[in-house]
């Protein structure tokens, strides 16, 4: 069910503190971690706690999670200092979605191309 930890799922293992990640900031709601095969100098994904398989099932379940989401990637863009960064949620296995649990990429540090590949 939406909202409630998956079993299976990476990111609420990362959440649960079972699996390790470099974590840069936590809130009541919201985990921010370094991805683990960075694409940018500064490439942090920030994901709500409850599980929602995608940025669709967040926006239209939980509308508040989701403004909690996007508040942290601009916290995390201060804290690392980020003039001009991208904000990314693939959704859709088409648009590159692999973990199926709602995250943002947070990418800075190096010019960044238009349009995405
Ligand atoms: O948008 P997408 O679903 O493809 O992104 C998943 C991201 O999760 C990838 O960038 C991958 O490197 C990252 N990842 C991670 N830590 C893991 C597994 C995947 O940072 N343990």
């Amino acid at each position: 069910m939406a909202g409630e930890p998956q079993d299976d799922c990476l990111f609420c293992k990362i959440v649960a503190g079972t699996i390790p990640a470099t974590i840069v900031r936590e809130t009541e709601t919201t985990v921010a971690f370094r991805d683990i095969n960075p694409q940018a100098p500064t490439h942090v994904l920030v994901i709500p706690k409850a599980h929602y398989r995608d940025a669709a099932t967040l926006a239209a379940g939980a509308p508040e999670l989701a403004a909690d989401v996007l508040r942290e990637t601009r916290a995390v863009a201060d804290e690392e200092k980020l003039e001009s960064y991208r904000i990314v949620f693939n959704t859709g296995s088409g648009a590159g979605q692999t973990v199926w649990h709602t995250h943002a990429h947070v990418l800075g540090g190096r010019g960044l191309e238009w349009p995405p590949g």
